[in-house]
């Protein structure tokens, strides 16, 4: 539902499903106030303020100023909040656009972009200030964009360290001077790792998004980067990084082995990187972006056959929080100058909009105790797939699949186990509800029954599942 005025802002801040405390960073911070910004604009920001953001770099001042303005001329469609601060205090703004930008839409799906978490990559950060404009100034006239905001919460940061970026210099492609934090650490080796104990120093930076994504139930995301063309997935790091603690010939060998390590769902993974690659004006040639660096076949890759590391983002949404993030190398040049980004923007557009859109493909749905109420942390888990998902506090999970034959298990504690066979077609979500039913009271009741009865002869309820079902989500046409 669009609603929003400000004599409501306290009380949907207050229903943001994350940031009692970052809500009040931005929306109800007593030094900020949608008013002044609105008439003390100046001609830069008047500019900024109107549907023709400009294609420049904007500072991280400029960005701040930028994001206020869009989230007070567009109080139904986004809300601006900070998941804290970098190293040097500067806030790390995230702006949710959607139908419902304060509150989140129970059984829909939330998604994000992280942008610049490498300072000196700096087009993906202005992509997705571009891409913030894009949606709320396109949602009363293109139905896709008004379906997808009415269906999904997108959840934007466009950066990730803007520490880096401050030092970062405009027209420097190669070099890594900006690529770090302030206490120069690379952020994408600062998350926890599977494979390898990660004895790197948590930063803040990467700390505020451990929380972040903790909170909310992100189903899927992009981590925007340059230097590269090409849609890179997990996993990152490879199984035999564990067997290389301890020797420094073996971890340099690590990372030329160029072999893949491949997640339990790497056909989805395989299949959202395509849709990024192929919806890119040029991606899926798989070029290379100079003579000796690599050619990526359709313009994808297995990020540890391209090099294994240690510490990244997306292995770490996979794994621990069961959301599919996907590494984005989107400009050969990591800071380009800007009269190319009009470039990037058109080349990018479709692919950053369509790949958020794959958050409906697969099965989805709740899972209930007998009495209706939401059974949260169940644990689901595709057979075949080595990987366990969980249920929000509503009871919610989604499962992004390929078309085909699945079965799930389901497990709650406390409760029966559930196995469920569905399937998946590629036009629709399929809708799963699950009802588990109470270990303890079946063992009670089990108690009674005459003795040699199995117990696995007693009937459990079976799923509702429809691919179909009335009120599904359903691909628009384009
Ligand atoms: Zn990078």
């Amino acid at each position: 539902m669009i609603g929003g005025t400000k004599a409501s802002i306290a009380r949907i801040c207050f229903l943001l499903t994350f940031l009692g405390t970052a809500c009040s960073q931005s929306i109800s911070d007593p030094t900020y106030n949608p008013d002044e910004v609105s008439t003390n604009l100046g001609e830069v920001e008047s500019r900024e303020n109107g549907p023709d953001l400009e294609f420049r770099y904007h500072d991280h001042d400029q960005m701040t100023r930028y994001l206020r303005s869009v989230s007070a001329r567009y109080p139904a469609l986004t809300a601006l909040y900070s998941i804290g601060k970098s190293v040097q205090g500067r806030d790390l703004w995230v702006m949710v656009v959607s139908a419902s930008p304060y509150e989140h839409m129970i059984g829909k799906p939330d998604v994000k972009y992280v942008g610049n978490i490498h300072g000196n990559e700096a087009v993906g950060r202005e992509l997705i200030l571009h891409l913030i404009q894009y949606l709320v100034t396109s949602y009363d006239t293109d139905p896709y964009i008004k379906w997808l905001l009415d269906n999904t919460r997108i959840h934007l940061m466009p950066s990730m360290n803007p520490d880096g970026f401050a030092i970062s210099k405009e027209g420097q492609c190669d070099n890594t001077y900006g690529r770090h934090n302030a206490r120069r650490y690379d952020l994408n080796r600062n998350f926890p790792d599977f494979f390898k104990a990660n004895t790197k120093q948590p930063q803040p930076e990467t700390e505020a998004i451990k929380e972040w994504i903790s909170k909310i139930q992100f189903v899927l995301s992009g981590s925007l980067h340059g230097g590269a063309l090409v849609a890179s997935y997990p996993f990152d790091n490879t199984p035999s990084a564990r067997i290389c603690r301890s020797s420094v010939l073996c971890s340099v060998f690590q990372s030329y082995a160029h072999t893949p390590s491949i997640a339990p769902d790497d056909d989805v993974f395989r299949h959202l990187s395509l849709v990024y690659s192929n919806n890119h004006a040029k991606m899926s040639r798989g070029v290379s972006c100079k003579q000796g660096s690599p050619k990526f076949d359709k313009g994808i890759t297995n990020g540890a056959a391209w090099y294994p590391l240690t510490g990244g983002m997306q292995d770490y949404n996979y794994l621990w929080h069961g959301c599919m993030e996907i590494t984005l190398e989107i400009s050969c040049c990591k800071y380009p100058p800007a009269h190319e980004l009009p470039k990037y923007w058109q080349d990018n557009k479709q692919s950053l909009i369509k790949y958020l859109a794959e958050a409906h493909r697969g099965a989805h749905g709740f899972v209930m105790d007998e009495n209706g109420n939401p059974v949260e942390r169940a644990a689901i888990k595709v057979k075949g797939r080595d990987v366990t998902y969980h249920t929000t506090k509503y009871g919610e999970f989604w499962r992004i699949l390929l078309p085909g034959t699945y079965r799930i298990d389901v497990s709650g504690e406390g409760y029966l186990p559930q196995e469920v066979e569905f399937i998946v077609i590629d036009s629709h979500p399929t809708l799963l509800n699950i009802t588990l039913h109470s270990a303890k009271g079946y063992i009670s009741k089990a108690v009674g029954v005459p003795s040699g009865t199995s117990l696995k002869t007693t009937s459990l309820p079976t799923a509702t599942t429809s691919p179909v079902q009335d009120g599904a989500i359903v691909f628009p046409e384009d």
